[in-house]
């Protein structure tokens, strides 16, 4: 495995060492940090030779091309966040003030937030308890005059049923548009996330699986909606006539340093997204048939991209917050779910009613430590403290 080296280096960073009483404290293990093990500096040394340095430059074309290859999608336009990808996505199908757009409530906040900058209104959706995403039988409730399209993400990198929720869709006039964020390299019956809807975004924040940094990527297969997303993210420049504005844009360029770390990154995409299933199969083999742990389940059409390996604590057996506290006592970082959208003070007024599946899973899951320089060892440590904290 090519990128084993320099993944001891960064764990030596990591341990912790009291000096001023001479002990040597246990190793912290994060829940999430990057691997840079390619050639990320020598690109991004490319660049600052170069003088290349802002969103112009050979690494920005190179990324997306790379990236539109990985996931499949004839286009894909790199943009400055997640967030920014998902607001290009819903103007470039229209969103509008007035607009309702379906969304699950567990999620990251960034996608009920790119309605809104849109002047649309997010409808929250509850998930579906198996794959904690949004669920399909439930859309069509959820769906007035006013509604454009949905949002369907793939949380922590297991897809959502896209079959179910494109025929929603399909029968209703809506768009959809895959929030991809944590989800590169999950598969949806053996084809790579991002090409089920019109449109689909990507997040490469530094503690996903594949990083610039801070950026985002939207794909589609239509060259209309992508021509319309590269104008929006440069001020709407017009593309045959500079300095020509025929609307309101925005800046949301990545710049050629972070396509250049994108592109080290992507050309090890496999092992990434390996690397991840790996650990998550050592979670699986180490915690399978301990009582009160319920894991986010793999459908058999779905290939979990495993973002983040994340459980549900039975609440009857162990309080997730307790269990949270003192893992990290033992220098676990572990990660709550999200907070449901619909109960966060933003979106709660809103809210027309009770979700009790997200909410119940928002309150027992957390996640455990899932990137790639986690070791067989740290795993085993991890779930062994895990199951001490179950009294098992
Ligand atoms: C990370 C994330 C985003 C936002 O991405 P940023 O690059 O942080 O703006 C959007 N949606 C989901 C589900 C995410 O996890």
């Amino acid at each position: 495995m090519a990128a084993d080296v320099g993944l001891d280096a960064r764990h030596e960073r990591r341990t912790v060492t009291d000096t001023t009483r001479g002990l040597s404290q246990p190793r912290v293990i994060p829940v999430a940090a990057p691997v840079l093990a390619g050639n990320e500096q020598a690109y991004v040394l490319d660049c600052l030779r170069s003088t290349w340095i802002s969103a112009h430059g050979e690494y920005v074309g190179r990324f997306e091309a790379a990236f539109s290859e990985f996931c499949g999608a004839r286009h894909a336009i790199c943009c400055s966040s997640g967030t920014a990808a998902l607001h290009l996505a819903l103007l470039a199908l229209g969103v509008g003030p007035g607009d309702e757009v379906l969304v699950p409530s567990l999620t990251f906040v960034a996608t009920a937030n790119a309605v809104t900058y849109c002047g649309a209104r997010p409808v929250f959706v509850d998930a579906e308890p198996q794959t904690w995403n949004i669920d399909p039988s439930l859309l069509e409730a959820s769906i007035t005059p006013r509604a454009k399209g949905i949002i369907a993400v793939h949380l922590y990198g297991h897809p959502a049923d896209m079959d179910a929720v494109l025929d929603v869709a399909r029968r209703h006039g809506l768009f959809v548009i895959e929030d991809a964020a944590e989800a590169h390299g999950a598969e949806y019956r053996g084809r790579h996330v991002g090409t089920f809807g019109r449109m689909a975004t990507f997040s490469f924040s530094g503690n996903k699986t594949i990083t610039t940094g801070e950026g985002g990527m939207a794909v589609t297969d239509e060259s209309a909606l992508a021509a319309r997303v590269c104008q929006l993210k440069a001020q709407a420049m017009d593309p045959t006539q500079r300095y020509w504005f025929p609307c309101i844009g925005f800046n949301y360029q990545l710049t050629n340093i972070a396509a250049a770390i994108g592109l080290a990154q992507l050309e090890m995409a496999g092992w990434h997204v390996q690397r991840r299933r790996q650990i998550a199969s050592w979670y699986r083999e180490d915690l399978d048939g301990v009582s009160g742990i319920t894991r986010q389940a793999e459908q058999p059409w779905a290939s979990h991209a495993y973002w983040m390996f994340s459980v549900l604590l039975d609440e009857a057996v162990a309080d997730r917050d307790a269990v949270m506290a003192r893992l990290a006592e033992r220098g676990i970082e572990t990660r709550p779910v999200f907070y449901p959208l619909h109960t966060l003070p933003p979106y709660r007024a809103d809210a027309n009613s009770a979700l009790p599946v997200a909410e119940r899973i928002a309150r027992s899951g957390l996640s455990l430590p899932t990137w790639g320089g986690l070791t067989r060892e740290d795993v085993r440590f991890v779930s062994e403290c895990l199951r001490d904290c179950l009294g098992q």
